[in-house]
């Protein structure tokens, strides 16, 4: 369905971001993995997934922290794939602590890498897509974009803000064929989530199983993980010409979270 797009996933190497990344290549795009991780272990991912769809998938080690390094990402993309159709943006960290003992650092990592990565790889590829009046920018955020939990300040700072670049993007693209839209899931099992899960036991002194019910997935309605299946099946719906007239939305994969 997506043959000859190509696209960028940002924090590819693991968790969502390489559930998305694999939907695309098996949709037949071009693929820029980019995330952290053991470099033998990424280029046999990027293999093999060019093995199995028949597409190229190049990886891009850039940090998304640093804006030129982002802007580096981009330009590597269009030589490469000769373009660049489509952004995911979704590398994220989380960090969980009270506010007034929230660490700088923590605070501005975060903010970077989780909101602004966002905003610097989407001005480095609208110029291109308006000038082929066709692009799709997929952030994913979370459905702590749109709600908040104790501890979580920066995280939930910059899901919100993502939000809010999210539809500021959509405006300023709207009559240039291209979309933006966030996917705000609720709780996925991840690495990002098993750290969570393991540091919560410890906290409260309970097994992991009554964090998953009774923390984490208190006010998760369905009381089950999102799959990662599903949010990439969402995302490679976002890009086709079916979801032409959604931007500016915020998608929520929640299990009834967010209506509370
Ligand atoms: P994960 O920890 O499994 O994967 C994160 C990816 O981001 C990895 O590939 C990692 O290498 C990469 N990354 C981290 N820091 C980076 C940096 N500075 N530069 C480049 N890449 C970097 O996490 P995940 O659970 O798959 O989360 C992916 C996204 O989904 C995040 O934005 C997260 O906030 C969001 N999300 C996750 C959940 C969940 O429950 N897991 C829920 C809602 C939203």
């Amino acid at each position: 369905m997506l043959k000859g797009k190509s696209v960028i996933v940002t924090g590819s190497t693991s968790g969502i971001g390489l559930g998305i990344a694999s939907a695309f290549a098996a949709e037949g795009a071009d693929v820029l993995l980019n995330g952290f991780g053991d470099a033998a272990s990424i280029e046999s991912l990027r293999h093999g997934l060019e093995a199995a769809h028949d597409v190229k998938v190049r990886y891009s080690p850039a940090d998304m922290s640093r804006p030129e390094e982002i802007r580096d990402m981009a330009d590597y993309a269009r030589a490469e794939f000769g373009k660049v159709d489509i952004v995911v943006n979704n590398a994220g960290i989380q960090y969980v602590a009270p506010v007034e003992e929230f660490p700088e650092d923590k605070w501005n990592e975060i903010l970077a890498i989780n909101l602004s990565a966002a905003f610097h790889l989407i001005k480095a590829v609208l110029p291109e897509m308006k000038a082929r009046h066709w692009g799709r920018i997929v952030n994913i955020a979370s459905a702590h974009g749109l709600k908040a939990s104790p501890f979580k300040s920066a995280y939930v700072a910059a899901k919100h803000g993502l939000i809010g670049l999210t539809r500021t993007v959509a405006m300023e693209t709207a009559e240039h064929g291209i979309t933006c839209n966030a996917i705000c899931p609720g709780y996925v099992k991840t690495p990002l989530v098993e750290q969570q899960i393991a540091a919560q036991a410890k906290t409260h002194g309970i097994p992991a199983q009554d964090v998953i019910r009774d923390v984490l997935l208190a006010p998760q309605a369905r009381k089950e993980f999102v799959k990662i299946e599903e949010l990439a099946a969402m995302t490679i719906f976002l890009c086709s010409s079916a979801a032409a007239s959604m931007t500016a939305s915020t998608v929520t994969m929640d299990g009834g979270w967010t209506q509370h």
